[in-house]
Parts: structure tokens; C-alpha cells; sequence
């Protein structure tokens, strides 16, 4: 359930209710790709202020398997994480991950039917079977707060006529996952129930993208999400497409921006009326030795950040935090020498410094969007 507090020409701040708690309207989702974000303890998630994770299905349900998690309790008593947890869908993964399978062990990477998409595993070649209802089965064993439908993510570049018959089937999908959600939920209370979202599609066509916003909308959704950015095409179209679907979307409803962003792609799009993000940028980033630094004055409007790569020379002798004006562990306790030197002599201590680091960066980021 979502709702409104205040609205800012088209930003909204509000909030989210979900079965496992409420959460604060825009936010960021860190990521625990297989039940555990990157280096980071569920302790320290909290510590940052994290208010939510996302977990990926995809490699939940090959490794370990959801009903052996449905048997340990559930993915919040198995990771140790109370607070609310969206999962995605797995179709993203099913289709570039089974790619590479394709790749690695000859022909039938992927095969695409109405009825779902066959695939093989990248890491044994074992072939696997994963449908709309299959996808909603395997969050619902999960205990997801948010459980996305299986979507069709086609590539870019991509045909104005490959992209509309790939929406057009993602609807169709949509519309079972609806259906089967409602039956396998119907005996759960409004409050126990977890959230389901559709993901609009279409490519960077704007007749497509209103197209598949306005069959989305028409059902019964409890939130909407905009799928297939940051799939490698260029940057302009994705403030293209935020224009284009905003104004679909329910005021009523959480707006979820899936895979995205740099810092300034956040403001742009908390600024066109969306909710919800995740990124693997901040985690993935960090342990590359980059961390975001904030320039003075926290002016969002601006060139409000830099990175800085802590492998540098220059920090080999620099006393001083990654960021005087963090007030993360890492910059609380450490000098950038100390960071460049564990990078430098690879010791994994460095990797949870650098991963609390930049997502402070990015929770922070968020609250201030919250607050102006
Ligand atoms: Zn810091």
C-alpha cells in the first residue's frame, strides 16, 4: 500500500507499506544477488540506514533452491534480514545469463515460447523451465514483500516490430502472473499479502512504451515498474522514457526504475515521479577501488559528487577519510592510506569498506531526495 505524503511538481515523497514493514519513498535497494549483499553484513545494512534489499530469484531458485529456503523459513530468516525484501522476476537472468550458456555449451541457449522460456544453466549446462506462474511460485516460497512478473527484457538494439511482439507477449504474461497470484494468495489478509508489480516494456519506441504502460495499467496491479533501461542503450532515451510512462502511471502506486543508476540518473528520475531504485553500481564500484565523494553545498541540481579511485598514488600518504562529510564506519575510523594500502596488498577488509562507503553514498543521496 502506497502512500502520498507530498508532491513536488512531479517528485512524490511517501510511503510504502509492505508485509515485513513500511518504508520511506524514495529509496534505494541494495543488493543481495544470492541472499547476502556483497561484503556487507545485515548489521551494517542497518547501520547505513537500508530500509529494504533486493534479492535475485533467478540465482535463488538454481542455488540453493527455493524449497530448500521455504524449509530454513523463509529468505528473511535465511539471511538474517527482517526488514522488506523485493525479488525480481529471473527473467532478466534467464535471458543473458542463458546467452551465455548458449555460448559455452553450443545451440539452445534460450528458447522462447508463449509459454515460457526454456534455458540452460551457464554454470552446468542443466536445462531449465521457468513460466509466469512458475516465477510467481518460486517468490512466493521466497516470502518476497514484492514480487515482480517474469517480463520478456529484449536487447538493444531491438526492431520496432521485435519490441512490440515482445511487450505485447509481456503483457499476456502479466496477465497470468495476476491471475495466478490472486489464486495463491486469496487466503492470505490484505496485510500479509506481498505486492505484486508489472514492468512496462517497448523498448525506446514511444508509441510501444505508452502502449504497454496503458495495457499494464488497465490491471490490477499494486505497483508498476519500467523495465528494459540500462540494457546498453544510450543514455538520452532513458529521460525520454520516463516521459513517456510517467503519466501512465497511478498516482496511487509505487514506481519502480529497474537496474539504474548513476547518482545524477537518480535525481532525474526521483525529479520525473519515480519511487524505487536498485544498482549494483555503488557495491560493484567500491570494490573496483572508485568511491563517491560529495562536493560542498549538496546542491542535487548540480555536479553535486566526483569518484575518486583510491588505488591512486596520491593516496598512498593521505591521512585524511574518503569524505570528511561521511559519516559511514569507513570514514569514521580509516584514512584513505589505509584504504589504498588494502586494496593495494588485496586484503578483503577493504571491500566492505569501500561497499559501506558508496552505499552510504547512495542511501544519503536518497534521504536528501526524501527531504527537499
Ligand atoms: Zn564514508
Amino acid at each position: 500500500m502506497f502512500t502520498l505524503i507530498s508532491q513536488q511538481q512531479k517528485k512524490r515523497i511517501g510511503l510504502l507499506k509492505t508485509k515485513n514493514g513500511v518504508i520511506n519513498t524514495p529509496f534505494f535497494m541494495p543488493i543481495a544477488t544470492k541472499g547476502a549483499v556483497k561484503n556487507v553484513s545485515p548489521e551494517d545494512l542497518l547501520a547505513l540506514g537500508a530500509e529494504i534489499v533486493l534479492g535475485n530469484t533467478y540465482h535463488l531458485w538454481l542455488r540453493p533452491g527455493d524449497d530448500l529456503i521455504a524449509r530454513a523459513g523463509g529468505l528473511h530468516k535465511f539471511m538474517h534480514w527482517s526488514g522488506p525484501i523485493l525479488t525480481d522476476s529471473g527473467g532478466y537472468q534467464v535471458f543473458s545469463l542463458g546467452a551465455r550458456a548458449k555460448e559455452k555449451y553450443g545451440t539452445n541457449g534460450v528458447k522462447l515460447s508463449e509459454q515460457g522460456v526454456d534455458f540452460a544453466d551457464p554454470l552446468n549446462g542443466s536445462r531449465h523451465f521457468m513460466s509466469p506462474e512458475k516465477s510467481i511460485d518460486i517468490q512466493l516460497n521466497l516470502g518476497s514483500d514484492m514480487i515482480m512478473v517474469l517480463d520478456e527484457c529484449p536487447p538493444y538494439p531491438c526492431s520496432h516490430s521485435a519490441a512490440k511482439k515482445s511487450l505485447e507477449l509481456t503483457t499476456r504474461w502479466a496477465a497470468r502472473c495476476l491471475t495466478y497470484f490472486q489464486e495463491k494468495t486469496k487466503h492470505l489478509s490484505r496485510e500479509n499479502r506481498p505486492l505484486l508489480f508489472a514492468i512496462v516494456q517497448g523498448s525506446v519506441y514511444e508509441d510501444l512504451r505508452k502502449e504497454s504502460a496503458k495495457q499494464l495499467t488497465a490491471m490490477d496491479f499494486d505497483g508498476f515498474a519500467i523495465g528494459g533501461v540500462a540494457v546498453g542503450e544510450p543514455r538520452k532515451h532513458l529521460y525520454e522514457i520516463l516521459q513517456w510512462v510517467v503519466p501512465f502511471l497511478p498516482a496511487d502506486k509505487p514506481r519502480y526504475l529497474m537496474g539504474l543508476g548513476k547518482p545524477e540518473e537518480l535525481v532525474a528520475a526521483v525529479e520525473a515521479g519515480m519511487d524505487m531504485f536498485d544498482c549494483v553500481i555503488p557495491t560493484r564500484e567500491g570494490r573496483h577501488g572508485r568511491l563517491f565523494v560529495w562536493k560542498e553545498g549538496n546542491n542535487l541540481s548540480g555536479d553535486f559528487y566526483e569518484t575518486i579511485n583510491i588505488n591512486n598514488e596520491q593516496f598512498r600518504e593521505d591521512f585524511t577519510p574518503i569524505d570528511s562529510n561521511c559519516d559511514c564506519y569507513a570514514c569514521k575510523n580509516f584514512t584513505k592510506a589505509y584504504l589504498n594500502h588494502l586494496l593495494r596488498t588485496n586484503e578483503p577488509f577493504f571491500l566492505k569498506l569501500a561497499s559501506v562507503h558508496n552505499l552510504n553514498f547512495y542511501l544519503k543521496l536518497m534521504k536528501l531526495l526524501g527531504e527537499k
